[in-house]
C-alpha cells in the first residue's frame, strides 16, 4: 500500500482525535478485539480504517459503513498497545464524513443519529422514547413499522411494566428550553467558526 499524507493531514487537522493516527502500529489488536470483529459487522477494521486513512483513501474512508458500527464498548482502548483513543477516531471520522456529506444517508446509524435522534431531541430538550420509537419503526413505511411494532411488542410492554417507556408521544418543553436552544444556536455558531463556515 503506498503512502500519500493529503487525506492523512486533513484528517489529523479537522477529525476529532485523527491526529492520533499517526501512531497506529498496525498490531491489530483492536480488530482482534472488537465484538463487532466477531459478528463480521465490519468491512473495514478500526486498523485497517487507520491505514487507509494514511494510503489516501478518502472516499473509500468517508463512505464506509464502518465507522457508524462501532458500539463504544471501549474494548479496543484498553488493549492498544499505543494507547490510542480508538473509539473517539472511529465516532471522529464518522462525524466528519457526515459533515463533508459522504456518509450514506441511509446508512441506519447515521440515519438515526442524524434525522431521528437529533430532531428528537431538539423538538423537546429531552429524548421522548414514544416519538423516538415511532419514528424509527416507520422510518421505511406503515406495514415495516407495524411489522418491527409486532416484533418489539414484548420488549415494549416489558418496559411500560417497569416505567422505562413513556406511553406518551408528547411530554412538553423541559423547563429552560429557550436557553437549551439558545446554548445549541451558540455551539452551531462556534462550530462553524471552527470549520470556517462563518
Ligand atoms: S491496537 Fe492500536 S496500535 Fe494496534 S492496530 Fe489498533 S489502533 Fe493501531
Ligand atoms: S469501541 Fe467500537 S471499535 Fe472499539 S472494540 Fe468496541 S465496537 Fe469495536
Amino acid at each position: 500500500m503506498t503512502y500519500d499524507l493529503t487525506f492523512a493531514k486533513e484528517v489529523y487537522q479537522n477529525s476529532e482525535e485523527g491526529h492520533w493516527i499517526k501512531m497506529c502500529m498496525q498490531c491489530g489488536v483492536c480488530a482482534g478485539s472488537c465484538p463487532m470483529g466477531f459478528l463480521g459487522a465490519w468491512t473495514y477494521s478500526p486498523r485497517q480504517l487507520f491505514q487507509m486513512v494514511r494510503a489516501g483513501m478518502r472516499d473509500e474512508v468517508l463512505t464506509s459503513s464502518d465507522m457508524w458500527m462501532c458500539t463504544s464498548c471501549y474494548n479496543c482502548i484498553v488493549r492498544c498497545p499505543r494507547n490510542l483513543p480508538i473509539t473517539h477516531i472511529v465516532h471522529g471520522l464518522a462525524r466528519y464524513a457526515s459533515v463533508q456529506g459522504k456518509a450514506n444517508p441511509k446508512q441506519p446509524t447515521h440515519q438515526f443519529a442524524k434525522d431521528i435522534f437529533w430532531e428528537n431531541i431538539v423538538a423537546t430538550g429531552r429524548v421522548g422514547e414514544a416519538a423516538l420509537t415511532m419514528k424509527l419503526y416507520f422510518k421505511d413505511g406503515i406495514g415495516e413499522g407495524i411489522k418491527q411494532g409486532l416484533e418489539m411488542k414484548d420488549s415494549a410492554l416489558g418496559m411500560l411494566k417497569a416505567k422505562r417507556l413513556k406511553p406518551l408521544p408528547f411530554r412538553g418543553k423541559i423547563k429552560g428550553y429557550p436557553g437549551f436552544k439558545a446554548m445549541l444556536k451558540k455551539a452551531f455558531e462556534l462550530e462553524n467558526q471552527k470549520e470556517g463556515k462563518a
